[in-house]
């Protein structure tokens, strides 16, 4: 049997994502009673009188006082934050575009408000796009190019872990929490 998996922790009652720890001490906060199973992982678990799916997700049964950490901005942030969609024409990786299969590393960051007219680099002003719609934009604002933003950019609200959250199973994207 294979423990070396990861598991998202979830605080209680509000499932806001605490960390990432490994199988066995989720196992261990599920069998103590601590944690309840929020979302399964394929990955089987056989003990001598019973088997069961390892969790991929488990929440507290209590909710515990943390202090919220702000979220860092990065570009890898932004892509993962925006699941490496195009804000503005909504292709992703795996996408065809023009012809051309469209990979991670053909999403850019774009700004709202474009660096040469004073726009900065956080959460609020960036966006995931492909290079099609970042070269057609330009040094525009969105409608002066003609172009509608698909969602408002906003601030993650937990820190470190929008990246790990991010690189986890796909079960795990909709715990990002994001705040205005
Ligand atoms: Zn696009």
């Amino acid at each position: 049997m294979t423990l070396d998996g990861r598991v998202l922790l979830l605080n209680g009652s509000t499932w806001e994502p605490l960390g990432i720890i490994n199988v066995p001490r989720a196992i261990n906060l599920v069998l103590a009673g601590k944690a309840i199973v929020i979302e399964e992982s394929e990955q089987v678990l056989r003990s001598v009188r019973k088997q069961f799916n390892v969790p991929s997700v488990i929440a507290l049964r209590r909710y515990i006082n943390v202090p919220r950490r702000k979220a860092q901005w990065s570009r890898r942030a932004v892509l993962l934050r925006d699941n490496y969609t195009c804000i503005y024409c909504g292709v992703r990786p795996g996408d065809m575009l023009q012809g051309k299969l469209l990979h991670k590393s053909d999403m850019t960051i774009d700004h709202i408000v474009p660096k040469s007219r004073g726009g900065k680099d956080v959460w609020t002003n960036t966006a995931c796009a492909c290079y099609v719609c970042n070269r057609r934009k330009g040094g525009r604002l969105p409608g002066e190019a003609g172009m509608k933003l698909r969602w408002e950019p906003r601030r993650p609200r937990t820190n470190y872990l929008v990246i790990e959250i991010g690189n986890g199973p796909d079960a795990w994207r909709k715990y990002i929490e994001i705040s205005s």
